[in-house]
């Protein structure tokens, strides 16, 4: 029998410790945005898993969009130069928009998504990631809420990829090197 399990050198997360910080998450979110028009705009396909369940731990009325975003370069590193693959179908303007990602690597990538998505006229626009990896930082980018700060170690598991597999996995795990060196 195989498992994907098998390929993870190492756990940096587990599932319990994901339900935790989602869960805490979500209280601070539901204080922060009592009486505000909240729109989750999760970042696919990463924050897929991470948008189901914060989404499910916020107590307000919400409106939950995706946007697809492709960053030109390898699978394990991001070039900054991004293009819109699918875009969001509610209109943002006078909203208060909360970008929701699955890791925040160089910045790169949410730093062109915040500019584009500012022209758009949202009341506010706030960043919440599950991971952050603050050494690999490039572009300046402020990080409203955050669940770990996590190693420079490339990792796969809760929505998060390496060549589009290992995203079911419900922890977050470090590849074994042999796998994509
Ligand atoms: P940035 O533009 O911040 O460098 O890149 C962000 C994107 O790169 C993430 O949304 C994710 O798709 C990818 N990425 C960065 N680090 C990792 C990692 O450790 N594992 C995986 N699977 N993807 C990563
Ligand atoms: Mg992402
Ligand atoms: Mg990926």
């Amino acid at each position: 029998m195989s498992s994907p399990t098998q390929d993870i050198q190492e756990i940096l997360i587990t599932e319990e410790q994901l339900k935790e910080k989602v869960k805490e998450l979500g209280q601070i979110i539901t204080k922060d945005y009592q009486g505000k028009d909240l729109v989750l705009l999760g970042v696919l396909k990463g924050a897929i898993m991470f948008m189901a369940d914060l989404s499910r731990a916020i107590d307000l009325p919400l409106s939950i969009d995706f946007m697809a975003v492709s960053s030109y370069g390898s699978s394990t590193q991001s070039s900054g130069i991004v293009k819109i693959i699918k875009d969001h179908d509610i209109n943002i303007e006078g909203k208060d928009v909360l970008i929701v990602e699955d890791i925040i690597d160089s910045g790169l990538t949410l730093s062109y998504l915040r500019k584009t998505l500012l022209e758009r006229k949202p009341r506010s626009l706030k960043i919440c990631t599950i991971l952050d990896k603050p050494e690999r930082r490039e572009a300046d980018v402020k990080v409203d809420y955050c669940g770990f700060k996590i190693p420079d170690k490339f990792v796969v598991g809760y929505g998060l990829d390496f060549d589009e597999k290992y995203r079911n996995l419900p922890f977050i795990g470090v590849l074994k090197p042999e796998l994509y060196k």
